[in-house]
């Protein structure tokens, strides 16, 4: 079975004699990972050479929701909207994000993890929709799970019109999005308000980028299935 890299997400500890984080990875993508027959691994945050030895031996890789990428990796300086920065998850996920684009490793990019890696391969972000002026569309929804917010249109065929049909619905918990596509990614999908929602990194086997959550939602786990089927032809039987 492939083994699947997460990178890590944190929450600080409650106890303040005790002010660390714990680095995990929320349910949802541990199960949709092993519903789709693949074995998750959680990675948390350290230096390129250590990612480096346990990508080697990794099939493929999932970059988790989370908080904002610093903007001044792509030459911003902070709006009063951002959110919370990690430069941790920030160096840790630009790296996996490098590395899966050049060495071919098949990658699933969600939320926070489409942005990074969109960073990562030399793009930009929107900070705030609202502060950008996207007020048409709820792409920041209340309810959880099963909820859904927008609609989303494709802009090609492929994975996602096979899985989803041309127009779908998904959730939407981010107020950040990709205002510039790095050269190498085309864009798969998009909101009625025209926020980018899915790409896809061309000539490579498996690095799709998308801006919902797929993995709160068991109809979407189609997803996460092509991530491992792409994974296992990778890896040995
Ligand atoms: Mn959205």
């Amino acid at each position: 079975m492939p083994l699947i890299g997460l990178a890590a997400q944190y929450r600080w500890n409650a106890s303040k004699r005790m002010p660390a984080r714990f680095w995990g990875v929320l349910d949802p993508y541990i199960r949709a990972i092993q519903a789709s027959g693949g074995v998750p691994v959680v990675l948390p945050p350290q230096d390129p050479e250590r990612l480096e030895v346990a990508l080697r031996r990794l099939d493929g890789v999932v970059l988790t929701g989370g908080g904002d990428p610093d903007p001044a990796l792509y030459g911003e300086e902070p709006v009063p909207e951002l959110g919370e920065v990690s430069p941790e998850r920030d160096q840790s996920e630009l790296f996996l994000a490098r590395y899966a684009a050049r060495n071919g490793l098949p990658m699933l990019g969600i939320c926070r993890g489409m942005q990074v890696a969109a960073v990562a391969l030399g793009g930009r972000l929107f900070q705030d929709l609202g502060r950008a002026g996207f007020r048409e569309v709820e792409h920041y929804q209340d309810a959880g799970p099963p909820a859904l917010s927008h609609s989303v249109g494709l802009l090609k065929n492929g994975l996602l019109a096979e899985l989803f049909g041309a127009r779908f619905r998904v959730n939407s918990y981010h107020h950040q999005a990709v205002r510039d596509l790095p050269s190498g990614l085309e864009p798969l999908a998009e909101a009625p308000d025209g926020v980018l929602e899915a790409a896809r990194l061309a000539d490579h086997p498996f690095f799709l980028l998308v801006q919902w959550h797929p993995e709160l939602l068991p109809e979407h786990w189609g997803l996460f299935a092509a991530l491992v089927e792409a994974a296992s032809r990778r890896s040995p039987a």
